[in-house]
């Protein structure tokens, strides 16, 4: 990583942020993984989650005043601070609801989404700590022709489906 990258910037708020660590950042290198598994230990043992996400999987982010947020998971990965040790970290792209009239799909009833372009939601890297449950929503995307497994086009919405859940 450069030290003048958004990642740099975003990786140096995040510790302050998490871990309250101010320094300059010795090491640049980053480990890139394709998922992650965790656990997440709860005081009683039978409320423990395992959380495992992937890369392009989409995550629920409670935001202080604003409820749930939604963003997409654009990568996974590792750095070591000056103290040697090592933390896990997620880099997202936040989603927005699209507004007006386009942003309800009627054959589908339910609401778009697409990625943040504003400037307003700059932060971008948080400790995988902040993630502490499965995604509960689900997200289908609006595919154009252009979209691959793994790789969608990510200028066409995406339909928050809540109706599943309904369903039960
Ligand atoms: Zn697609």
């Amino acid at each position: 990583m450069s030290t003048d990258g958004v990642i740099y910037n975003g990786l140096k708020i995040a510790y302050k942020d998490y871990f309250n660590f101010l320094e300059y950042l010795h090491h640049k290198k980053l480990v890139y993984f394709n998922y992650i598994t965790y656990k997440v230990i709860s005081d009683d043992e039978d409320e423990s989650t395992i959380i495992r996400i992937h890369v392009g999987d989409i995550i629920e982010i409670e935001v202080e005043n604003e409820g749930t947020s939604y963003a997409i998971v654009k990568a996974i990965f590792l750095h070591t601070y000056n103290n040697d040790k090592t933390y896990p970290f997620y880099f997202v792209n936040w989603f927005e609801k699209v507004k007006g009239k386009n942003g309800f799909d009627t054959l589908m009833m339910c609401q778009k989404y697409k990625i943040c372009t504003e400037r307003e939601r700059y932060l971008n890297i948080f400790s995988i700590s902040l993630v502490t449950s499965m995604p509960k929503t689900h997200f289908v995307h609006q595919c154009a022709d252009n979209c691959l497994i793994g790789g969608h086009d990510l200028s066409q919405p995406y339909l928050l489906n809540e109706f599943f859940y309904n369903v039960i």
